[in-house]
């Protein structure tokens, strides 16, 4: 199928108009018209070259909703109309210890992700979903409830599910004390989704700039990281942090606002960073932990959860054109939400 998307041609160049085949459909595929994609710093740095060199063109994207249009001959899960969304994993062995446990990211095999990798049976690169069309197989399609607006659901499928798996696995409950360090996608669907678990949420930002967004999302305040005087109070008083700084950054003025036992989950940055201070972690066993997305089977969860709680993420609707100003705001972390791209914005005959 012809469909056209917007690609990154180089690690140094802006993303274009790209013109581009989706597969034949395989007995268990589903095809999908893309209606909007959120655009994660993940995109960003992959686009970048952050994390090492890439198949260029690439179509980024991993957080996408749309409605299905077609169904191979052995799918049984959806029909034409239904609204689906495909997040950041698009086929694994599905033989292995992890596939078999329902957690896909982890795939002794290696998963295959959205964007940037070779398909499992053709070695084609996958392209994500900047686009307007994709082709993904059955097991790695989920359903949108039915109560959820579909305009402001995409970011759930990587924002959301990247902070649930963490809360939920170190045992975020309700009285639990939940610190988020950057309120940006990620950060404000952790605010989100901890409130609604019945956490008490603090959000740990740069500045005061975001209070009233944090406040806005159902958090008790900010905790400015720069200042000293109101770090020192807060020692021991979270049981898990959730880490989504996209940089290289110091973990040690953290680990001592942890309660003993807790946990520091680190989500954002990937690389060295400064020499950690052990004596918090010895003296506290308090843990520093790190987590990769979720599971296919918990990103359904996230999405009936969020369906259930009436959680939708902050999302500001842009063009397709409009995605490198996007980039230019992740960048410099101003915004407390989501950029989502709107697809009826392009075109496959422009
Ligand atoms: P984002 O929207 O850009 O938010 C990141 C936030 O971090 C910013 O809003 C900012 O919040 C804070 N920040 C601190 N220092 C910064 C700096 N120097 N530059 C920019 N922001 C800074 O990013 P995101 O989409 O939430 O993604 C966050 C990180 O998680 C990225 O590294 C991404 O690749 C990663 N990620 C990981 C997974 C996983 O499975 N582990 C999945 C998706 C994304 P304040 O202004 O409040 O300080
Ligand atoms: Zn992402």
């Amino acid at each position: 199928m012809k469909t056209i998307g917007y690609a990154a041609k180089s690690s140094d160049a802006h993303m274009v108009p790209y013109h581009f085949e989706r597969r034949n459909l395989r007995d268990n595929d589903v095809s999908i018209e893309i209606l909007y994609s959120g655009v994660c710093h993940s995109d960003l740095h992959t686009v970048n070259g952050d994390w090492g060199d890439q198949p260029y063109p690439l179509v980024p994207g991993h957080e996408i909703v749309g409605k299905v249009i077609d169904v191979g001959s052995d799918v049984s899960k959806y029909k034409v109309g239904d609204h689906v969304a495909v997040g950041c994993m698009v086929d694994s062995c599905q033989t292995c210890d992890q596939c078999e446990n329902h957690e896909e990211q982890f795939c002794r095999n290696g998963m295959t992700p959205t964007y940037g990798a070779p398909d499992r049976q053709t070695g084609e690169i996958t392209q994500g979903g900047y686009s307007k069309h994709i082709v993904a197989r059955e097991e790695f399609v989920m359903r949108v409830p039915e109560s959820l607006d579909m305009a402001r659901t995409a970011p759930i499928l990587c924002a959301g599910i990247t902070t649930y798996t963490p809360l939920k696995k170190f045992g975020v409950k309700q009285g639990s004390r939940v610190g988020v360090i950057g309120l940006g996608g990620l950060g404000h669907m952790a605010v989100k989704l901890a409130v609604a678990m019945g956490a008490e949420v603090t959000v740990l930002s740069r500045s005061a700039k975001k209070e009233q967004e944090a406040k806005n999302l159902g958090a008790t305040g900010v905790l400015v990281s720069d200042d000293k005087e109101a770090m020192d109070a807060s020692a021991n008083a979270f049981d898990v942090i959730i880490d989504t700084v996209p940089v290289k950054h110091d973990l040690n003025p953290y680990t001592p606002l942890l309660d003993i036992d807790g946990t520091l989950v680190i989500v954002g940055q990937i690389g060295p960073m400064e020499e950690p201070i052990t004596a918090p972690l010895v003296l506290g066993r308090r843990r520093v932990a790190g987590s990769l997305i979720g599971g296919i089977k918990e990103t359904q969860e996230v999405l009936d959860f969020c369906a259930e709680h009436d959680i939708h993420p902050e999302c500001k609707m842009i063009n397709a054109d409009e995605v490198n100003d996007a980039f230019a705001h992740l960048e410099k972390g101003d915004v407390a939400h989501r950029f989502v791209i709107d697809m009826s914005s392009l075109s496959v005959d422009a």
